[in-house]
């Protein structure tokens, strides 16, 4: 059973539009918008409208919505005419993660490093 969204959530009040933010694409399982404080000439967050904590919390039951958010970054990135892009999903503090609610970042518009910091 999909989780329902989580009043106390940052990225859950931006769905529900109690918080503005700049969309880029919805639709019935999943949001997008520009992040806040890009870190890249294009950075945009792809989320499920369902609460679902991180990466670690994907299960058999809720799994079908980060294929469609991967659907979703195909689309956003076709529509903007980005072909080259990083997808990055942090999960846990240490790994980055400052908002608990799924998130998947789309960078494109500069050269990516590699390893990651
Ligand atoms: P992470 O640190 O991986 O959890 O990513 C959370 C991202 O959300 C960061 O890149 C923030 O800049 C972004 N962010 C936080 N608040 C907002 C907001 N109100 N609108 C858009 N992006 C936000
Ligand atoms: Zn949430």
């Amino acid at each position: 059973m999909l989780n329902a969204q989580d009043p106390n959530c940052l990225f859950c009040k931006i769905v529900k539009g109690e918080i503005p933010s700049n969309k880029v694409y919805e639709d019935n399982f999943c949001y997008a918008f520009y992040d806040i404080d890009p870190q890249a000439p294009v950075h945009f967050l792809v989320i499920p409208k369902a609460h679902v904590t991180s990466c670690g919390e994907i299960t058999k039951w809720n799994s079908d919505l980060v294929g469609h958010c991967f659907e979703a970054i195909a689309k956003v990135a076709h529509e903007l005419g980005v072909t080259d892009f990083r997808v990055v999903a942090n999960c846990g503090e240490q790994a980055g993660q400052s908002v608990p609610h799924l998130h998947f970042h789309v960078l494109a518009g500069r050269d990516m490093s590699w390893p990651p910091g």
